[in-house]
């Protein structure tokens, strides 16, 4: 097998026609072809640093989460009704035109193709699993099928079982069951998690919170639906079997990380390089093995950032982002009446309660922290050369930088001069937002 070093979520390799054609036939021989690029890349260029494994602290303590224990989940349990759309045509962002679209863009994630969270069998067209060439062939094609059925981004990482959920809730009707991972999917042993992301529409986040920011969220998720399903059939004609989830099965943002798609926030999301914050995501688990070659982490300089830049949790209405300095690893102690946080990682840990409870009263899901963030930009080449001259800058000097982002008129939510903010900054409570 040819070794060449991992593509990262930033230099994907660019395969003409000619490449292409010899990924078909010698994905090797393409893949070599690709490979100065992906080189320079993890050869820690613009200050970009390559991990073997997750680059945070995990305490010998961290347990496998829970799914049981999600604030979905615990509000359902105790009988808190699920955030329920409005609409008011005097208010800008939750006409009923915009609310329409908010409920259109939920079809295919609510009517997928196939069931998600469960193993989808090999469809049997060769009597054994179809061997790629080698690891390096596999690895690409898997990117190539995933890009080619609409994803953003793509990293493939190992499975790795402490960021799978330890029980699993399965929703049946009339009531739901909780079961071990391994019992859930029995006989189902996957070895590697493809992770797509989609990106969100700038102009849309921009709107939050409304019908129209929460439209391009439920738009990912239905893009991430059609992702995962087509996938999933990949696999199965391959011969692997394969299991889709959007935010079932396990912890999306470590397994990006993991697959190399960016660090964590301090929001909790998953930070890429291109697109910031503005990313959903969701992976699909398969049996199908790739030797060593995976993706691996990489940082650039991200949690030093946040340290300086407290964009997201002065803007977030429901005071669920930390103002802590510095990402902390919690005690099982400091958390015992908050079981969806999950201790044992050293970042900053999102109160998801309040968001969920801020989603309710408003009427619509919001994604204020994502849009005020200064990585969530316009694919503008100075925008790129900022993000990348940010990781030789010196702490302090972050603070200034986030604040000139302010000055140049981004992400400042409350902004009555904005126009592309349909929020009302003298009516923040949650009673002045129901229509
Ligand atoms: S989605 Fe809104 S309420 Fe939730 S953390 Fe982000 S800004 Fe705060
Ligand atoms: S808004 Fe600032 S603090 Fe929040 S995630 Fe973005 S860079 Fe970090």
């Amino acid at each position: 097998m040819v070794q060449v070093d991992r593509e990262s979520q930033f230099d994907e390799p660019k395969l003409d026609r000619r490449s292409l054609l010899k990924l078909g036939v010698a994905g090797t021989a393409a893949l070599a072809t690709a490979a100065p690029l992906t080189a320079k890349a993890n050869e820690g260029g613009f200050g970009t640093k390559v991990h073997s494994d997750i680059p945070y602290d995990v305490s010998p303590e961290y347990k496998r989460f829970n799914q049981y224990n999600t604030v979905f989940n615990s509000d359902r349990r105790k009988g808190i009704p699920a955030m329920s759309p409005i609409f008011d045509d005097s208010r800008p962002g939750f006409s009923f035109s915009e609310f329409a679209l908010s409920m259109a863009s939920t079809n295919l994630w609510m009517n997928p193709g196939m069931e998600m969270e469960v193993v989808h069998q090999p469809r049997g067209v060769l009597p054994t699993p179809y061997q790629f060439p080698d690891a390096t062939t596999a690895h690409a094609q898997l990117k190539r099928a995933a890009r080619h059925f609409g994803a953003s981004l793509v990293g493939i990482t190992r499975r790795d079982e402490r960021w799978d959920y330890s029980d699993v809730v399965i929703y049946e009707s009339g009531g739901h069951e909780t079961l071990p991972w391994e019992k859930a999917l029995p006989d189902f042993n996957p070895k590697t998690v493809i992770v797509v992301a989609w990106e969100m529409d700038y102009e849309a986040l921009a709107a939050s919170p409304s019908q129209i920011s929460d439209a391009t969220a439920l738009n990912a998720y239905s893009g991430l639906t059609y992702i995962l399903t087509h996938m999933t059939d990949y696999l199965n004609y391959l011969g692997y079997k394969a299991a889709p989830a959007v935010n079932g099965l396990g912890l999306n943002v470590p397994y990006a990380i993991a697959a190399g798609l960016g660090e964590v926030n301090r929001m909790g999301m998953l930070q890429n390089y291109k697109y910031g914050p503005r990313l959903r995501i969701a992976k699909i688990y398969t049996e199908l093995e790739l030797d060593e070659y995976y993706d691996k982490p990489v940082t650039f300089g991200i949690q030093r950032f946040c340290e300086n830049c407290m964009h997201c949790a002065n803007q977030c209405p429901s005071g669920a982002v930390s103002h802590d300095i510095k990402p902390a690893i919690y005690t099982a102690e400091d958390v015992k009446d908050k079981p969806y946080i999950n201790p044992g990682i050293r970042k900053w840990h999102l109160n998801g309660q309040k968001c969920h409870d801020y989603w309710i009263e408003s009427g619509t899901t919001c994604a204020t922290c994502i849009a005020t963030c200064p990585y969530n930009k316009p694919d503008f080449w100075h925008h790129r050369l900022i993000d990348r001259i940010n990781t030789y800058i010196p702490g302090p000097l972050h603070k200034f930088m986030a604040e000139m982002d302010l000055w140049h008129g981004y992400g400042n939510m409350f902004d009555e001069k904005a126009p592309a903010v349909f929020w009302d900054p003298k009516g923040r409570s949650y009673d002045g937002l129901k229509g």
